[in-house]
């Protein structure tokens, strides 16, 4: 432990009285006088860190989204540290444990001979490949027992990382620029470009779209910008959506740059947590990967952030701290004056709308690298043609013709579970869930009634509660889709990855492991299958329901449909073959599937953006939206009301013209969730400084209204979903 520390200064730790305990505290700031009596005042009993926890830019990031995002500073403060920090353990690293490969675990591995335990076989094969690997980066694959049992066998040990240093003292930065390994490939000319581009722009602010399809070479054009940025000691910061759906893109980062990268995300335990957060700190890391909350990461010499899938919605925390790790990346970059990259190949409308007022410069990658062609696309209408448990005929017959060409198919259904309710044909009677306004989903193996949003189970029912007639599942999930599957083709194998088969430790490796090795040839999933990886032997695509999409209330879900039909459709194809995409729909003449289909993703974002400026939708307004939720609908509805008068004539009386409108109360989708009803207002300003100014003003008399007891409301500044 390093001595006591005795300067205070804004950005270290504090132990401080807090009522009868004791709580640890991060400094904001410091000052010389106070508004309470000197009696009233407490002392500090402890100082825990000798030098501020964050790095300067870093700091006021904080205190700025705080302020912007309205959320109280200790919980903003909170959510940038690892849990051991928060609870005031020391700051400095301890040597991370690493497990490695003995002699006798590289012998038993070169043994061809050897067969037995793939397990165990798996384990020393991905250490002789990966090198020492601590507890947190084996977890999702291997089981402690099964580290434990290898280790008890002499194959593997643990051995201490190379440490970082002792606390206080900075990292050797400077020359020592991380080793560029591997055989960089040629650039196409349009990465070249913009490799280029953001090169030239290192050492100062500049915000980069980079819009290229899936497999253009996006990935590369990371690689080669950071390799540069970094070259002179200073670090990159890497955001991606979800780490554990990312192996690909963190094992390239591994191989390109001879040096770890610190890996944060949420996943992890607290001390490989706290060793990463460190590693990025002292500047020991040049890399630092990490999903959202890396974007508050203390970073010594940060030289440029890269944001990977820039439109992904995981970018935005969707409860407490709601605060946009994209938007607060371009800020960061902007005050530490260093290059950001923005990458998608389905960018976001208010990305593109930025790169059209030049507020980004747009990079775009047109092309498959390698020059594969682009998947064609085709809309099924439902209502013209057979339908079989959600198949269409021509969907049928376009599986087969894959499958008979040694294809893979990938179906694509963003809802899991069996059927999404289970319904009487005799009386009309649905299973609902007994505490949301919501029908219970029906997870036939595992024979469960599910409710997916309150998490509420029961025992799957098959007669009618009402009338005691037999039930029967109404709809599709993935998990029946494997069955029909099954039945309509018995030789294919086939792979599901969603949320329920991924819940195991190791199930999306192994999922993705049995369709790169070719063993399963349809493969069926979610949302999930959006996300990084590349299929290239997929050579059709099936969306089963792009319905879903096309008449929801929300004004993101046409963004959000078009993009993951392009995202899906991105996963495959290869050089050889240009793959296929079948969309069905009972609306095919439906002007986004029709423009999005013919012309892409580009003109249908046009279009859309068009609509948004027509509607003074974002961004060419800004939203928050005040959401409440209580066990009582009357006192819930009386305080909405009351809240909305106030910020009316609030916003009356406000300097903006035209003021910002209040609207609602109106209820949330799912009214009733968890035995809570839920409503909303919406607030909707002309720009951000004066839905800012709004907020301000209003905020503090929505605190001194006296909220009926049980009741509890959150402000979202800049929603991405707005219900
Ligand atoms: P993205 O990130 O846009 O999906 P990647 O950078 O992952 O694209 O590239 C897709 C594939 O093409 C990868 O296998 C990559 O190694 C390869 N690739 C990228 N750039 C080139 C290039 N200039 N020449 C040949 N292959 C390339
Ligand atoms: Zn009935
Ligand atoms: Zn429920």
């Amino acid at each position: 432990m390093a001595e006591r520390a005795t300067s205070i200064e804004p950005g270290v730790r504090v132990r401080v009285p807090f009522g009868r305990s004791m709580r640890v505290g991060v400094v904001v700031g410091i000052a010389d006088t106070s508004a309470l009596a000197p009696a009233k005042l407490k002392a500090v009993e402890r100082i825990l860190d000798d030098r501020p926890l964050f790095d300067p830019v870093t700091f006021e990031l904080l205190r700025w989204a705080a302020e912007y995002y309205r959320h109280p500073i200790g919980e903003v403060f909170a959510a940038a540290l690892p849990a051991g920090l928060r609870e005031g353990r020391p700051a400095a690293a301890t040597a991370a444990q690493l497990w490695a490969l003995t002699e006798a675990g590289a012998a038993q591995l070169a043994d061809p001979s050897n067969r037995r335990g793939p397990r165990r076989r798996a384990l020393l094969a991905h250490l002789a490949v990966h090198g020492p690997r601590s507890d947190a980066e084996l977890a999702p694959q291997f089981a402690p027992s099964l580290l434990r049992a290898v280790r008890d066998c002499g194959w593997i040990r643990v051995t201490e990382a190379a440490t970082a240093p002792p606390s206080g003292q900075e990292a050797p930065l400077g020359p020592s620029a991380p080793l560029v390994r591997s055989p960089p490939i040629e650039l196409g000319e349009a990465q070249g470009r913009a490799v280029a581009a953001i090169q030239a722009a290192e050492g100062r602010y500049r915000a980069f779209l980079l819009y290229g399809v899936t497999g253009s070479g996006k990935t590369e054009v990371y690689l080669r910008a950071i390799a540069t940025a970094i070259a002179g000691g200073g670090q990159a910061l890497v955001l991606v959506p979800e780490i554990s759906l990312t192996p690909q893109l963190v094992e390239r980062f591994r191989r390109r740059f001879d040096t770890e990268p610190a890996i944060l995300h949420s996943g992890l335990a607290d001390r490989e947590r706290r060793d990463a957060w460190q590693r990025a700190r002292n500047g020991e890391a040049r890399v630092i990967i990490g999903t959202r909350s890396a974007v508050f990461a203390s970073i010594a010499n940060l030289a440029m952030i890269v944001v990977d899938e820039e439109h992904d919605p995981s970018y935005k925390q969707q409860e407490g701290f709601r605060y946009s790790a994209r938007d607060l990346a371009v800020l960061r970059a902007q005050r530490a004056r260093v290059p950001i990259v923005l990458g998608s190949a389905t960018p976001s409308l208010e990305s593109l709308e930025n790169a059209a007022r030049g507020r980004y410069d747009r990079l775009d990658l047109p092309e498959r690298a390698g020059m594969a062609r682009p998947a064609r696309m085709t809309v099924i209408d439902l209502r013209r043609h057979g339908v079989e448990q959600g198949f269409s005929q021509p969907a049928l017959a376009a599986m087969q013709t894959h499958l008979g060409a040694g294809g893979q198919v990938l179906v694509f259904l963003n809802r899991r579970g069996y059927a999404p309710s289970l319904y009487c044909t005799a009386c009309g009677w649905v299973a609902n869930c007994r505490h949301c306004d919501a029908r219970l989903t029906l997870h036939r193996r595992e024979g469960a009634l599910r409710c997916h949003h309150c998490g509420a189970q029961r025992r799957t029912i098959v007669a009618c509660e009402s009338c005691s007639q037999p039930l029967r599942p109404v709809g599709q999930g993935t998990e029946r889709v494997e069955e029909t599957l099954e039945r309509l083709f018995p030789g294919a194998t086939q792979a599901r990855l969603d949320r329920d088969t991924a819940a195991a430790r190791g199930a999306v490796e192994s999922v993705l492991a049995r369709v790169h090795s070719g063993e399963a040839r349809i493969l069926i999933g979610t949302q999930m299958l959006t996300k990084g990886h590349h299929f290239p032997d997929v050579s059709l695509v099936v969306i089963l329901d792009a319905d879903q999409g096309l008449f929801a209330t929300d004004y993101r879900a046409a963004e959000r449909l078009a993009q993951t039909i392009v995202q899906v459709a991105g996963r495959a194809g290869r050089a050889e073959r240009a793959g296929e995409v079948l969309i069905q729909s009972n609306y095919p003449e439906h002007p986004l599937l029709t423009l999005l289909t013919a012309e892409g993703y580009e003109a249908f974002a046009s279009r859309a953006l068009a609509e948004r400026r027509e509607a003074h939708w974002p961004p060419f307004s800004r939203l928050a939206l005040l959401r409440a939720e209580s066990r009582d609908t009357a006192s819930l509805d009386r305080f909405l009301r009351a809240i909305a008068e106030r910020g009316r004539a609030e916003a009356a009386r406000g300097p903006a013209h035209p003021a910002p409108r209040i609207l609602g109360p109106a209820s949330a989708l799912v009214a009733r969730r968890a035995d809570r009803f839920r409503a909303h207002l919406l607030i909707e300003a002309d720009d951000r400084a004066a839905l800012q100014r709004f907020l301000a003003a209003w905020l503090p008399l929505v605190e001194s209204t006296k909220a009926p007891s049980g009741l509890r409301w959150s402000i979202d500044v800049d929603p991405l979903e707005v219900d």
